[in-house]
């Protein structure tokens, strides 16, 4: 889940009147810091868990996969210690915002991102750092491609980005017949459109079968991310994707399909 622009009360002080005599504070009491990531917490973490780790690597791996640049911009991790706490925190400050474990937001000057500290941490952060890590190389990224490619990298490392639950969940609507999957309908979504679970399973998808597709679509992906880096108003990656794959949606179901049988899943064909 992303949002982007959004005016932050909380950043840089408490005058508002609206707020409360008694500000729900951002987790702050400890900071560790494993560049990019500034962490901040209530509670301590190791400089060194495997779960920053495995964040500061990521970074690395979008940089091999999709051949894009590092960046030093700073990337500011609240972790909430509870899921009460946050859920307040987020009704309080960002009430308009839906209901999700965990949030990345890009200002005009700050990465952020708000997470809870759970048994889906680590997918939330891969998830959420994934879009910070994005934002700060390549802007006016469209929000399919943003959402699919942190679908992508929510996965642990050593997974190739393979997405078990938007797997079964497009694999299971192409059998009943649901689904009709269309890069240039995705490729509509505007920023501020909130995406379905099918949506973002079908964007997970496009990106899977782009990057491991064996037609060609990881150098049209990889082109089309170096393109926008210079030019917002770049085609739609869906035409230079038609010029390779005469027909993508096809294509995209057959490697559905496949990998479906590959890992195991039930299929009716
Ligand atoms: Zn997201």
């Amino acid at each position: 889940m992303r949002f982007v622009c959004i005016a932050l009360l909380l950043i840089g002080g408490w005058g508002c009147s609206a707020l409360p005599t008694r500000p729900l504070s951002l987790p702050g009491r400890y900071t560790v810091v494993r560049e990019p990531l500034v962490v901040y917490s209530d509670f301590p973490i190791e400089p060194h868990h495997r779960l920053l780790d495995e964040l500061v690597a990521r970074r690395g791996d979008i940089r091999r996969v999709l051949d894009l640049p590092y960046s030093d911009e700073r990337v500011h991790v609240y972790l909430f210690e509870s899921t009460d706490r946050f859920n307040r925190f987020m009704r309080l400050y960002h009430p308009n915002m839906p209901s999700r474990r965990a949030f990345f937001l890009e200002t005009d000057t700050r990465l952020l991102v708000y997470a809870q500290w759970g048994d889906r941490v680590a997918e939330d952060l891969r998830h959420e750092a994934t879009h910070a890590y994005l934002h700060a190389v390549v802007p006016n990224l469209p929000l399919w491609l943003d959402e699919g490619l942190a679908e992508y990298f929510e996965v642990p490392r050593g997974y190739g980005g393979l997405n078990r639950e938007n797997l079964a969940a497009v694999l299971a609507r192409m059998e009943r017949g649901e689904c009709n999957p269309c890069l240039r309908r995705l490729e509509r979504l505007v920023p501020t459109d909130d995406m379905s679970h099918d949506e973002y399973a079908e964007a997970w998808a496009w990106v899977h079968f782009l990057l491991h597709g064996g037609v060609g679509g990881d150098a049209v992906l990889r082109d089309y991310l170096a393109d926008l880096r210079r030019d917002a108003a770049v085609e739609p990656l869906s035409h230079r994707l038609g010029l390779i794959v005469p027909s993508p949606e096809e294509a995209l179901g057959h490697h559905v399909r496949q990998l479906a049988a590959i890992t195991m899943l039930p299929t009716t064909q």
